[in-house]
C-alpha cells in the first residue's frame, strides 16, 4: 500500500495549479486539487477572461461612431449592462466545466472545497484529512482596498464583473493595469469615469512613451484622469451617492467607487507557517528556483510567489514544475522577456526592457519611434495615435525592447516576442519584408535611430 494517499495535492485550481495538477496526473501521478472558489481561478472568473468580454463590449461605442465614415448608417443605440454580464456569465460557467472535465479527463481528484495544511504531508480539506507525498501551494492572490475612513463604501475588481447596473459616475481609484483597463471599460459602455492616481503618472514599468499617449488617448476619449490625486474619504450621501474627498480639498460626487490599488497573496490562515513555510514580508511564499519552499515537500507557484503575476507565467511555472517531478526534466523556465499587454483603450503591448531600463543597462542605445493616425482612422475621423518604439543594444544589435500603444498591441507583441527571445537584432528586423497594409510593418521599417537626449550627447 503507498505510504501517501497521493502523489501530488494541489491547494488551488487557478491558471498555475489546474496547469500542474493536470500534467502531472498525465506523468501517471496520482493527483488531487482543491477549489474552494471556482475552477478556473482569478484569470477565468474575475480576471483576464471576463475583463477582456468587457473590453470588447465597451469596444463597440467607438466602432459604430467610426462605422459613419465608411458609409455605414447605424440607428439608436442602447447598451444592456444585466445583458452582458448575463452573458459573460455563462461564457464563464462554460469555462469552469471546461476545467473541470480537463482535471478529470486527465485523472485528478477534484475537492470543490477550502484546503489547509496540517503538516508537511498532511492537509485539511472537505472534513477529511488527506495525505501527500507532495503539496503544492497556487493560491494565488485577492485585491488590496487599504484601510481609510469610507474603504467599506467602495468596490473591487472583482465586485466590478458582477455590478447589476452601470453606474452613471465611476470613480476609480488605482495607476495598474487593472484600473486604466476598467477605466476604459466603463468610459466606453457611457458612465462618466475619475480616475484617481496618487503618483504622476500610471503604468509604472511601463515605457514612458506608452505611458504619456496612454494618458492623452484617455483623455481624449473623455476619461478625466486626475494624477498626484489622493484620496483622504469616502462618504455616502442621504441619496445615496458617494462623495470622495481628495487631500487637495475638492470632492467629487460618484455613484460608485471601485479601487484598484494592488493585489496581495493569499497566504493568510492556510496552516503555512505551521507546516513550517517560509514567507517574505508581504506574505509571498518564498521559493527557489525549482519553485520548493522551505519545506522539503511543499512547492509554490503563481500569484502567491513573487512572480510576475500573468496567467501564462503561472501556467509555464505548473508545467514546469510537474515535468520536473513527474516526467521528463530539462526545461527551464525564463522569465526573460516575458511579453504582456494591457488592454486599455488603445491597448499596449511589451516586451524587453523600457527606454529607461536599457539607458540604465547598456552603455549605448538606439531608440526607433514611429507615431501615426492608423488607416482606419483616415475615413474614421477618429483622432487616435498609435505608437511604436524599438529599444536597441547599439552595441550587440540586438532588440532588447519592443513597445506599443494602438489596436491589436498584444497580437502584435507576442510575435515579437519570439523574435526578441530568438535574439533578433535590428538588422534581423529590417531583412524582414513588412505585410502591407498593416501598423505591424512599421516595426520592420523604421530606419533612423531618434536623436540622442541632449544631456547624453553632450558628454
Ligand atoms: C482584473 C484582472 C485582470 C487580469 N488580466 C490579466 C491578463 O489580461 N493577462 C494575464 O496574463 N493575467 C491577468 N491577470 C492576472 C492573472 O489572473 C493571474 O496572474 C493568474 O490568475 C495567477 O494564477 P494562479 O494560479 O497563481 O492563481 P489564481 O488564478 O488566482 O488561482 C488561485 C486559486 O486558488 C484558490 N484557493 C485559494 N486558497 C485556497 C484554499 N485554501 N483552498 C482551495 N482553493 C484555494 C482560489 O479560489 C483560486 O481559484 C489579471 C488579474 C486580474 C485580477
Amino acid at each position: 500500500m503507498a505510504e501517501y494517499d497521493f502523489d501530488l495535492f494541489t491547494i488551488g485550481a487557478g491558471s498555475g495549479g489546474t496547469r500542474a495538477a493536470r500534467i502531472a496526473a498525465g506523468h501517471g501521478a496520482r493527483v488531487a486539487v482543491a477549489e474552494e472558489r471556482y475552477l478556473g481561478g482569478t484569470c477565468v472568473n474575475v480576471g483576464c477572461v471576463p475583463k477582456k468580454l468587457l473590453v470588447y463590449a465597451s469596444h463597440f461605442a467607438e466602432d459604430f461612431e467610426d462605422a459613419g465614415g465608411f458609409g455605414w448608417s447605424v440607428g439608436e443605440r442602447r447598451h444592456d449592462w444585466p445583458r452582458l454580464i448575463a452573458h459573460k456569465n455563462e461564457e464563464i460557467a462554460r469555462l469552469n466545466g471546461v476545467y473541470r472535465r480537463l482535471l478529470e479527463g486527465a485523472g485528478a481528484r477534484i475537492f470543490d472545497a477550502r484546503a489547509e495544511l496540517v503538516d508537511q504531508h498532511t492537509i485539511r480539506v472537505d472534513g477529511q484529512t488527506v495525505t501527500a507525498e507532495r503539496i503544492l501551494v497556487a493560491t494565488g492572490g485577492w485585491p488590496t482596498v487599504p484601510e481609510f475612513p469610507g474603504s467599506d463604501l467602495v468596490i473591487n475588481s472583482n465586485d466590478a464583473f458582477f455590478l447589476d447596473d452601470l453606474p452613471e459616475r465611476i470613480v476609480i481609484v488605482g495607476g495598474g493595469y487593472i484600473a486604466v483597463e476598467f477605466a476604459g471599460i466603463f468610459s466606453g459602455l457611457g458612465a462618466k469615469v475619475t480616475q484617481l492616481y496618487r503618483g504622476p503618472l500610471f503604468l509604472r514599468g511601463f515605457d514612458d512613451d506608452v505611458r504619456e499617449t496612454l494618458a492623452e488617448e484617455m483623455i481624449k476619449k473623455g476619461v478625466d484622469l486626475r494624477f498626484n490625486s489622493v484620496v483622504e474619504c469616502v462618504t455616502k450621501t442621504d441619496g445615496g451617492s458617494l462623495l470622495v474627498d481628495l487631500a487637495d480639498k475638492e470632492t467629487i460626487e460618484a455613484d460608485l467607487v471601485m479601487y484598484a490599488t494592488g493585489r496581495h497573496p493569499n497566504t493568510a490562515g492556510l496552516g503555512l507557517e505551521a507546516a513550517g513555510v517560509t514567507l517574505d514580508d508581504k506574505g509571498f511564499i518564498v521559493v527557489d528556483d525549482d519553485w520548493r519552499t522551505s519545506v522539503e515537500s511543499i512547492f509554490s507557484i503563481g500569484d502567491c510567489t513573487n512572480t510576475i503575476q500573468l496567467t501564462p507565467v503561472a501556467i509555464k511555472e505548473g508545467h514546469i514544475l510537474a515535468d520536473r517531478l513527474f516526467g521528463p526534466k530539462g526545461r527551464a523556465m525564463d522569465y526573460d522577456a516575458v511579453p504582456s499587454a494591457v488592454f486599455s483603450q488603445p491597448s499596449i503591448g511589451t516586451v524587453g526592457l523600457t527606454e529607461a531600463a536599457a539607458r540604465a543597462r547598456y552603455t549605448r542605445i538606439d531608440i526607433y519611434k514611429s507615431a501615426f493616425r492608423p488607416m482606419k482612422h483616415t475615413l474614421s475621423g477618429r483622432d487616435e495615435r498609435t505608437l511604436m518604439k524599438l529599444v536597441v543594444d547599439r552595441d550587440t544589435d540586438r532588440v532588447v525592447g519592443a513597445h506599443m500603444i494602438g489596436p491589436e498591441a498584444g497580437e502584435i507583441i507576442q510575435g515579437l516576442a519570439v523574435a526578441m527571445k530568438a535574439g533578433a537584432t535590428k538588422a534581423d528586423f529590417d531583412a524582414t519584408v513588412g505585410i502591407h497594409p498593416t501598423s505591424a510593418e512599421e516595426f520592420v521599417t523604421m530606419r533612423e535611430p531618434e536623436p540622442e537626449p541632449a544631456q547624453e550627447a553632450a558628454e
